[in-house]
């Protein structure tokens, strides 16, 4: 099977999606989509704590799914992603 390259919306490098974390806007929220089974409109971060990192303290995730995210969500995707 071909593996399926996506970009992080951080770095904007392309890596192959076993290696990306994928998080996808549900409503008013943000989920981690560990299964890859929620459906909705997705990104990916690379499993690197310095990607993760800028996309928290910089809330890359409003300019990527244009809509503002309260420190909650981001705080809440934070406590998610603290064992990569
Ligand atoms: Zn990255």
């Amino acid at each position: 099977m071909k593996d399926v390259v996506r970009m992080c919306c951080v770095c904007r490098k392309k890596q192959v999606k076993s290696l990306m974390i994928r998080i996808v806007k549900q409503n008013n929220s943000l989920e981690i989509d560990n299964n890859k089974h929620l459906t909705g409109k997705a990104c990916y971060v690379c499993k690197d704590k310095n990607c993760v990192d800028i996309m928290i303290n910089k809330k890359v995730l409003n300019r990527t799914f244009k809509q503002n995210y309260s420190c909650e969500i981001y705080d809440k995707l934070r406590e998610e992603l603290l064992d990569i």
